[in-house]
């Protein structure tokens, strides 16, 4: 792979994050993916081999100079690279005293956002309106029943900010249940 002449101009022909070896690898950060220049970041093939790699932390002491690297994309990177090893104290340290643009942060911690999705028991995806079965018996809190494995709930409504919850009604009763004690019907 190749990286283009712009890029290659831009990171002056060697690694944006280690400096150190010769870029080989346009890397396009998440979830941009245009191959616009400004989006990527040319990368060599240890640092883009790293990435994926969870014991990597010795290798990304690099990131202390790449995070101050002058181009976005660099430091968004480099800004997540740094919260995946935020438990090691350099990191750490890292992360309190870099001041980057919260665009850039906020670029950065996409990679770490999870998709707001209800799901069932089974793992199939539920919408507003679904009707679910029960696949325990639920102690309904703040009633003296308990309601069946196998009832039936009809037009359940998703919690908006807790994919776990879903909003149903048992014996005329709204009650919040736990997505993974369903399933959809
Ligand atoms: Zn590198």
């Amino acid at each position: 792979m190749s990286i283009s002449s712009k890029l290659k101009e831009r990171c002056g022909d060697v690694c944006e994050l280690c400096n150190n070896e010769p870029p080989k690898h346009d890397y396009t950060v998440s979830p941009k993916n245009d191959e616009s220049v400004q989006n990527q970041v040319a990368l060599c093939d240890t640092c883009l081999n790293s990435l994926d790699k969870k014991d990597a932390g010795f290798h990304w002491r690099c990131v202390e100079g790449s995070i101050w690297n002058p181009e976005p994309s660099v430091q968004a990177l480099s800004y997540r690279i740094l919260q995946l090893h935020k438990e090691e104290e350099w990191a750490n340290n890292l992360i309190s005293s870099v001041d980057l643009d919260e665009n850039i942060i906020q670029w950065a911690m996409t990679a770490f956002e999870v998709a707001d999705v209800h799901k069932d028991a089974f793992g199939n995806v539920l919408e507003n309106g679904d009707n679910v079965v029960l696949t325990q018996a639920l102690n309904v809190k703040g009633t003296n029943f308990t309601a069946s494995k196998g009832t039936v709930v009809k037009k359940i409504k998703l919690v908006h900010d807790n994919p776990e919850h879903i909003e149903g009604k048992i014996n005329d009763q709204t009650i919040v249940i736990l997505t993974k004690f369903v399933k959809k019907g």
